[in-house]
């Protein structure tokens, strides 16, 4: 395998270049002597969808403490996480595990870059990656705080990422097969590269109770509603309709463009949706809520998909006590937390309310791939190439989180083909 590889990597906090840097070869071959071989599959990345999180790896913003080393160049920090590719190379230990799971050399695979050490009590026994507790690394974005063992079984401290003409290294747990049997086109291949996100989205609808809602509660309509439509409000949605599909959507947006796309996508009534002021100073107090969608509207599910920082934890309690019903839940979906929620707030203890987080993919891979699969058609025209390829102006988009281009663009969902795709001619 080549051991350079052109590649858009952080050689400085939010700054992205595009450089010809070292692939991760190394780890391949120190895996194999070190340690058994675990980081045994090299793929071959065909699209990198473009999501903000890169652009935190790229800040330090996350991992929330990342050891991410920016100048050092037989390591570099290179970026894109989320991605589809072909699996190029395996071991003889990787091809056995691959080959359980019907995996083999020349498929296409989708990965979850969350990688854990593979040898602690929740890892061993098949805890998602994040439960680890050595601490996760995240391919093309950074590792924990404390996570040493990622040094000791790849002899680096972090993992390259996706925006490289080479390829990146992976245990085979982390890689899942996509199904080509419907695709026949590059669009379609890259409606795969939301993998991730449709996993995020599966593990907020778990965690917030809307999977088992009707078995629980004994009746399927639950009010829901989404504060941001896009990429990931949009996600949350489609999964919600997809485990319990009477679940009524609010969706709320200060971008018309956003709401009336995803809107439409999901057939939401307009008395549903609400285009929030960008002036209003408390679009989401009680009255301005029931302004938009009617009186006497509590909602069972508030999914927060409206970035990092735009809900504070004052406006979140607000929504929990006046508009969240009683047994409601609250789900965020910041990397970075959100300031002063009030758990002993009288009306979250009497009223069964609850606030959680849920963006990790969990272990959804497997049911994000058939979830995509299944609905290739209606999600084709929602992503969009941002064409070019690897070069300078993209590594410009990653590095800024891609906000300012999605604006320019009227999309929400962008895809980059970062190596040639010669299956689909
Ligand atoms: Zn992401
Ligand atoms: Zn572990």
């Amino acid at each position: 395998m080549e051991s350079c590889a052109a590649s858009i990597l952080f050689c400085k906090r939010g700054k992205a270049e595009l450089k010809k840097v070292v692939t991760p070869n190394d780890v391949y071959e120190y895996s194999l002597k070190h340690k058994d071989g675990r980081w045994g599959v090299l793929i071959q990345p065909l699209v990198v969808g473009l999501c903000p999180t890169d652009e935190a790896g790229g800040n330090r913003d996350f991992p929330p403490g990342s050891t991410r080393s920016f100048a050092d160049s037989k390591n570099p920090a290179v970026a894109g996480h989320e991605f589809i590719g072909k699996v190029v190379r395996v071991n003889k230990n990787a091809q056995k595990k691959l080959s359980e799971r019907n995996i083999a050399v020349g498929d296409i695979v989708a990965v979850d870059i969350n990688i854990g050490c593979g040898e602690c009590f929740p890892c061993r026994r098949g805890d998602p990656p994040l439960y680890c507790k050595g601490g996760a690394t995240f391919l093309g974005v950074g590792t924990s705080p404390g996570a040493f063992w990622v040094k000791k079984q790849t002899g680096r401290e972090h993992l390259p990422g996706a925006y490289t003409t080479g390829f990146v290294v992976a245990p085979a747990r982390n890689v899942y097969k996509i199904p080509l049997k419907n695709v026949k086109n590059v669009n379609q291949l890259a409606v795969f590269s939301q993998t991730d996100a449709v996993a995020c989205a599966k593990t907020s609808c778990d965690a917030m109770g809307i999977t088992t809602f009707k078995q629980m509660r004994g009746f399927g309509d639950p009010a829901m509603l989404v504060i941001g439509s896009g990429r990931v409000g949009a996600w949350h949605v489609a999964v919600a309709k997809e485990l319990l599909p009477n679940t009524q959507i609010f969706l709320a947006d200060i971008d018309k463009e956003n709401l009336t796309t995803v809107g439409n996508l999901f057939d939401i009534p307009e008395e549903r949706r609400y285009l929030v002021s960008a002036n209003s100073k408390n679009p989401y107090a009680r009255k301005s809520l029931e302004a938009h969608f009617g009186k006497n509207i509590l909602f069972d599910f508030v999914v927060d998909a409206a970035g990092h920082h735009t809900l504070s934890g004052r406006v979140i309690m607000q929504i929990l006590r006046e508009s969240t019903a009683k047994g409601g839940v609250f789900c965020t979906t910041s990397h970075t937390g959100v300031n002063r929620i009030d758990a002993g707030d009288p009306e979250l203890i009497l009223g069964m309310k609850r606030f959680l987080n849920g963006l990790s993919p969990q272990n959804n891979f497997e049911y994000a791939v058939s979830f995509l699969a299944k609905n290739i058609k209606k999600y084709e025209p929602f992503v969009k190439e941002i064409k070019g390829g690897l070069n300078e102006t993209l590594a410009h988009i990653v590095e800024t989180g891609g906000g300012e281009y999605k604006k320019q663009m009227e999309g929400t969902t962008f895809y980059s083909v970062v190596n040639d795709i010669d299956f689909l001619k």
